[in-house]
């Protein structure tokens, strides 16, 4: 039986994340994933939030996206596009992306940190003991860790298996999406009609301001809804071309396809994102519709909020409760994105008091504090981790301000490259004294000329200190009495070495 500290089942974006998070930490992390690489058939994500940018950002690794994608305010809630340019962002866009090419350069990065990828392996179950869990794969092979992460989907059977329950609501709608040939040319874009939505699309294009210019070369992307949700047998080509004939009067002449999904409006979340020594992450934890293009990044973020947590146990740094913040953290996120999904799915409707409603909804959505507000929800910059009563960074994500330190000048979040967390006092140099605490957290002294101004709140009270997680969030924050920073250094990073 091979033993790793961490198993990940699936080798998903949450799933390679979080293996880049633990080997980052220094810890013997295994992904174990289903398909025989990381080629992805069928069209998923579209592309990554702000958020994500700036995490991807924190870990030096954001410019291997930005230059394989297209920069873009893709920003939206339900039709309303939403430009956050003016947000105080370093990454004040969205960045158009497909999944396999997110999958492929999170695959390279947590390659390059020599996690093994276990491809064309099936978890097929697992038994949970006090020290461990020892992981059946279909092979009749056997893994042992001390943790075991589900970010094996929306089907996961880590989350089946652990008899976690996945309440929530059934499709009100669904839809066939298919990579094919067409011999007539469709009305590339997306269409709206009573009986649904169709789109049609080419993988080749380009974005200009808010115009997507499709390339006429490739195969030809399409989308049609479907009357029936409860479908249980695949789409099938014939499926494919009723739907359009029904909403559009022809099917365009369309013929070989490369795949054919299909995908719902389901919204489910795990009552629980742990049980003992299995955590889970990802869809595993949460589905919903795709409109608002959600799914990923909350999948990739909370990954980073579980990576550094799950590292400090195993290390034995930080006691086992640790682990429940990561439910206490991330369950409400992602409970707030089914809710905010669930209301951009109602108002695709099509029928006349729907549309009465979209006006209204996008009225509002040119109003400044509207816009600010719902943008920074839907390009994840907004998160807010209640950590308690106190200054408005306390808890939310710290702005990559620049700084200069006695080594010349850099960016708040060229200090969390590592992982690891950072005391930044901003005060007197040599004023904090972290000693029993050096071993895993960075004192760094530096002075900020910039403004702290966080988005949709605005400018905020500029501190003295922060102590920055490694997941990028804020921990405590320090005026000139410095009260409370022992407490959060042992809540977050374990008890003081002894000296
Ligand atoms: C049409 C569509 C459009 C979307 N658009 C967006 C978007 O624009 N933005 C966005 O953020 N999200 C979007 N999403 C959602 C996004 O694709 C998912 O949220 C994301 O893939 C979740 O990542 P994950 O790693 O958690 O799970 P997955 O991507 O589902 O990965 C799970 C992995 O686990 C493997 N696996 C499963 N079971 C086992 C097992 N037993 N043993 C071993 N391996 C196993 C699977 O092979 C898979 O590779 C879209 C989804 C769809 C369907």
């Amino acid at each position: 039986m091979t033993e790793h500290a961490v198993v990940i089942a699936g080798g998903g974006p949450t799933g390679l994340m979080l293996a880049g998070e633990l080997a980052l930490a220094g810890v013997d992390v295994a992904v174990v994933e289903r398909r025989p690489d990381q080629e992805l058939s069928g069209a998923r994500a579209l592309g990554i939030s702000s958020r994500t940018i700036e995490v991807l950002d924190q870990r030096g690794i954001a410019d291997r996206f930005l230059s394989a994608g297209q920069i873009a305010q893709v920003t939206g809630f339900a039709v309303t596009r939403l430009d956050i340019s003016d947000f105080p962002t370093r990454h004040n866009y969205g960045l158009a992306l497909r999944q396999k090419h997110i999958e492929r350069i999170l695959a390279t990065w947590v390659t390059e940190l020599k996690v093994p990828i276990l491809y064309g392996r099936d978890i097929t179950g697992f038994v949970q003991h006090d020290t461990g869990v020892d992981v059946a794969l279909a092979d009749g092979r056997s893994l042992r860790s001390q943790y075991l992460v589900g970010c094996d989907g929306g089907r996961s059977l880590v989350r089946k298996t652990a008899g976690i329950d996945f309440p929530g609501w059934d499709p009100t709608t669904s839809n066939i999406l298919a990579e094919v040939e067409m011999t007539e040319k469709p009305p590339y874009g997306v269409h709206r009609s009573p009986a649904g939505t169709y789109a049609f699309g080419r993988s080749e294009y380009e974005i200009k301001g808010s115009e997507i210019t499709y390339k006429d070369v490739g195969p030809i992307g399409v989308m049609v809804t479907e009357p029936n949700t409860r479908a249980s047998t695949e789409p099938t080509l014939r499926d494919l071309k009723e739907l359009l004939i029904a909403a559009c009067g022809t099917d365009y002449g369309v013929h070989s396809p490369t795949w054919i999904s299909r995908f719902t409006d389901m919204t489910r979340q795990a009552a629980q994102y742990r049980r003992g020594r299995v955590l889970l992450a990802g869809d595993a934890a949460h589905v919903h519709s795709p409109i608002g293009g959600l799914g990923l990044n909350t999948g990739v973020q909370d990954a980073v909020n579980l990576g550094w947590k799950l590292a400090q146990v195993i290390k034995g740094t930080s006691p086992d409760s640790l682990l429940d913040t990561y439910h206490a953290e991330r369950h409400p996120v992602g409970a707030r994105v089914l809710k905010t999904t669930m209301a951009q799915v109602a108002l695709h409707r099509e029928d006349d008091r729907t549309l009465a409603v979209r006006g209204i909804v996008g009225d509002l959505l040119k109003m400044e504090e509207p816009r600010k507000r719902i943008a920074a929800e839907m390009s994840g910059l907004d998160i807010h981790y209640d950590l308690g009563k106190g200054h408005p960074l306390l808890g939310r994500r710290m702005p990559d301000l620049d700084l200069v330190a006695a080594t010349g000048p850099l960016r708040v979040s060229t200090l969390l490259r590592d992982a690891r967390p950072v005391l930044l006092n901003l005060g007197e140099p040599g004023s904090l004294d972290i000693a029993a605490w050096a071993d895993r957290v960075q004192l760094v002294d530096a002075k900020c000329v910039g403004t702290w101004e966080l988005p949709a709140l605005g400018v905020v009270t500029a501190p003295t200190a922060v102590l920055i997680r490694p997941d990028g969030h804020v921990a405590w924050v320090g005026d000139t009495a410095r009260f409370g920073l022992v407490d959060a250094l042992t809540t977050w990073f374990g008890s003081p070495a002894a000296t």
